[in-house]
């Protein structure tokens, strides 16, 4: 609608350009409040099962500059990561930031680092120097958890203190 009601140069806006750009900001604003509600229901629910948090101290920037962009930006990642951070804090866990190097490039299991980065497509991380073969995702979740000082083997399953307990079924 702005294109078509763009206005030539040296012309001023017409009323239909500026209602368009209204209608614009507008979708904007939606899309940001949307974003930021689905981030904050991620961390809420994160930050009830878990009591110590290990993220990528990832600068949003510089993800812009990479293949992910799009993706990145459109998953609003670092509006997620400021709601984990914040909902973090407001519930008392301790929140560790990770320094984001080479976080695909180290294997969790004895710390080795690959020669190269893996390609997006490859899902699977296999290491070099002990063959240990894990998902990727799964690979960089426990490098950060043990730059954290966290204990890999312990993160899955285990509710904070306070959390009520789980019933057996
Ligand atoms: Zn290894």
């Amino acid at each position: 609608m702005m294109a078509r009601r763009k206005p030539k140069k040296g012309q001023a806006a017409s009323k239909g350009y500026r209602e368009a750009k209204r209608l614009r900001a507008k979708l904007h604003k939606k899309v940001a409040r949307r974003r930021q509600d689905t981030g904050r229901k991620w961390a809420k629910s994160v930050v009830a099962d878990h009591d110590a948090l290990a993220v990528e101290d990832f600068k949003p920037k510089f993800l812009a500059r990479t293949s992910m962009a799009r993706k990145a930006a459109d998953a609003a990642i670092g509006a997620t990561k400021q709601a984990l951070i914040e909902m973090g804090r407001k519930h008392g866990r301790t929140v560790h930031l990770v320094h984001p190097a080479h976080t695909t490039m180290d294997c969790a299991q004895c710390g080795a680092r690959a020669k190269h980065a893996l390609p997006l497509g490859e899902r699977t991380c296999t290491c070099t120097a002990c063959g240990t073969v894990s998902s990727r995702d799964k690979n960089s979740a426990r490098v950060m958890l043990v730059r954290a000082g966290l204990d890999p083997a312990g993160a899955e399953g285990v509710r904070p203190p306070g959390a009520p307990p789980q019933v057996a079924a």
